[in-house]
């Protein structure tokens, strides 16, 4: 919108200055989903997880508008990004992962996975949901608070991640660099159909592998059969799921993923070992659903022949908000005003898991994207909703930071 030439009252073009820096705020569609696609055309699934060149992608639209970005390139093509705005002691982190889950069989999406193929206000694509929306409204956020030079009174650092999917390694090392000290609020932007999400469950991953003595199938009695021993031990294992039911994330949920064991028909099983997937809504559960399993273990070697030892495989932390601060707020009335009240919890991991504890940073999980896309064929986002999401973020800062 032009500022109107003809003005004949002080008020009249304090109000048309205002109208326009409004307009020049708003991100517009050929801000944000360019960039989505080019992301969306990069592969960068995991395994291999190699996302360096999307990294290099958006360090070159950093430069495009003098923002500067650095690579931590902390193994063979496996890259965090991270690009700073302004100044400031304490920082607002905004983070997206990189990588995306492998797309499978090609020959099975209706839309090629990596050409980001546009239908029916929809971007079709591994990742476009998953989530390089949000990383792509990200980006957008910094070019624009950097075009516009909005002076806000803290520093923005966009941190783009790689590993999330497998064992959020990117955002370990991203942590282990220091990157939380002095955070005083982390934005995951991963999809929650832009509702905000305020706390997600942990996870505990256990491998049981339970020891017998092998013997001819013809004569099981004078062998010990690991396979048996072990069905029994997997009956206890949801006797060890947590009571305790969060407010938002429900109770504790236990899944025995995989099992293997045995080498034939005819011969008594020495070896069985089964995986148990336990995701939990509170932190404070993880240890004592150890003691528990240690103790249900102790008491099954003490009464079978069989013998069982437990290995933890993977865990992360469960987080929530606790302190709902000024800025949660800030973004909770946006969520409202886009037609989203509820406040939630999510499911699945994020590398908030890695990046919260330190220092229990104040943190929301918001993004576009639905839930039913993830890791899906035929993964697509809506258009409108990654452009809605990018002009919430922009409009929150300079409204709680200008
Ligand atoms: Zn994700």
């Amino acid at each position: 919108m032009k500022i109107q030439l003809l003005v004949t009252k002080g008020e009249k073009l304090k109000t048309c200055i205002k109208i326009d820096f409004m307009s020049k705020m708003n991100i517009s569609e050929s801000d944000v989903i360019p960039i989505l696609k080019k992301l969306v055309q990069i592969k960068t699934e995991n395994p291999p997880g190699k996302t360096i060149e999307a990294a290099n992608y958006l360090e070159e639209e950093f430069q495009k508008v003098g923002i500067e970005s650095r690579i931590q390139e902390y193994y063979e093509g496996k890259a965090n990004i991270i690009a700073e705005f302004g100044e400031g002691k304490d920082t607002i982190i905004l983070t997206g992962h990189l990588d995306t889950v492998p797309a499978g069989d090609e020959k099975k999406w209706k839309f090629p996975p990596f050409e980001a193929k546009e239908h029916e206000g929809r971007i079709y694509g591994r990742g476009s949901t998953d989530m390089k929306g949000a990383v792509a409204a990200f980006v957008a956020v910094m070019k624009k608070l950097k075009e516009n030079q909005v002076k806000l009174n803290q520093k923005i650092i966009f941190l783009g991640t790689a590993d999330e999917e497998i064992g959020m390694d990117g955002a370990l090392v991203a942590k282990n660099s220091g990157i939380m000290e002095g955070c005083s609020f982390l934005i995951i932007g991963e999809p929650t159909e832009l509702q905000v999400g305020i706390a997600e469950k942990g996870t505990l991953w256990v491998k049981i592998k339970v020891k017998g003595e092998s013997a001819h199938g013809s004569t099981p009695h004078l062998g010990i059969n690991a396979i048996e021993a072990a069905a029994q031990l997997i009956q206890k294992m949801k006797e060890i799921i947590p009571e305790y039911e969060h407010e938002i994330l429900g109770k504790s949920t236990l899944n025995i993923g995989q099992i293997s064991g045995g080498t034939l028909i005819n011969v008594v099983p020495e070896y069985c070992e089964f995986k148990c997937d336990y995701r939990l809504v509170a932190d404070s559960l993880r240890e004592s659903v150890k003691s528990k399993l240690e103790n249900l273990l102790e008491a099954f070697n003490r009464g079978n022949e069989a013998k069982a030892e437990m290995e933890i495989i993977h865990e992360i932390p469960a987080i929530e908000l606790t302190e709902k601060n000024q800025f949660f707020e800030a973004m909770k009335k946006k969520a409202i005003s886009a037609g989203k009240e509820n406040i939630i919890g999510v499911n699945y991991g994020t590398d908030g898991a890695m990046l919260v504890p330190e220092y229990n940073t104040p943190f929301v999980i918001m993004g576009p994207g639905k839930f039913d896309q993830l890791h899906v064929t035929d993964e697509y986002t809506v258009k409108q909703e990654v452009i809605d999401y990018a002009n919430i973020i922009y409009e929150v800062l300079i409204e709680n930071f200008a």
